[in-house]
């Protein structure tokens, strides 16, 4: 059963665009996450994502049948809680945690690798804490190449251009985890819809 949600695709155009850009700042900065690192993945509180960039994953869940099960795990998760997607122990060969990377929204694809604007536009790159401990100097001086013209990505322009493309469920923000729990319950009433209109046919 084909589910379409308007802007699916853009998003998937937009996701490409900022991997590409992310990639790029990695290469040019000369940084990498930290090998099986999930610091940013657990410390959830600050995971938020929107309920029309946890569509893609919902709509996939449903497909493969684990919707249901995971939709009730979540049923009262406390909003602080890590991303129930994060695997504690990742398996060798994984760099990061994450149990659907490839699904991933905005802030996950994001965070580490672009930068903010300080309060006289200035970017400003968001470096995580491991990586800071690892070298104190690395902030300053990745915001000094940046100065000096490297490109990279900037958070607020792609928070726009993805709020944008679906007005209704993409402007709020909510802790991933009840974020993800929406669009599960959105897309599981969008297939209940669907198939009792069948069996009525
Ligand atoms: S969706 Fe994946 S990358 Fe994002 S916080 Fe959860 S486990 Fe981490």
């Amino acid at each position: 059963m084909e589910i379409q949600f308007p802007g699916l695709d853009q998003l998937s155009e937009v996701y490409a665009d900022l991997d590409r850009q992310v990639s790029g700042f990695k290469r040019r900065a000369g940084i990498e996450c930290l090998r099986r690192c999930t610091y940013c993945c657990a410390t959830a509180k600050f995971v938020e994502a929107s309920i029309f960039e946890m569509l893609p994953l919902s709509l996939h869940l449903w497909q493969e049948g684990r919707a249901e099960a995971l939709w009730k795990n979540l049923e009262g998760i406390h909003p602080e809680e890590p991303c129930v997607l994060l695997q504690a122990n990742p398996p060798e060969g994984l760099s990061g945690g994450c149990s659907y990377y490839r699904f991933r929204p905005l802030v996950c694809r994001l965070f580490g690798f672009a930068a903010t604007l300080d309060k006289h536009g200035n970017p400003r790159v968001g470096i995580c804490r491991p990586l800071k401990e690892m070298d104190k100097h690395m902030s300053d001086r990745i915001d000094e190449r940046v100065r000096g013209g490297l490109p990279v990505p900037l958070m607020p322009d792609f928070s726009r251009r993805v709020a944008f493309l679906h007005p209704h469920f993409g402007q709020e923000k909510y802790p991933i985890n009840l974020a993800l729990r929406e669009a599960l319950e959105i897309v599981g009433r969008r297939i209940h819809f669907l198939n009792s209109k069948r069996r009525d046919r």
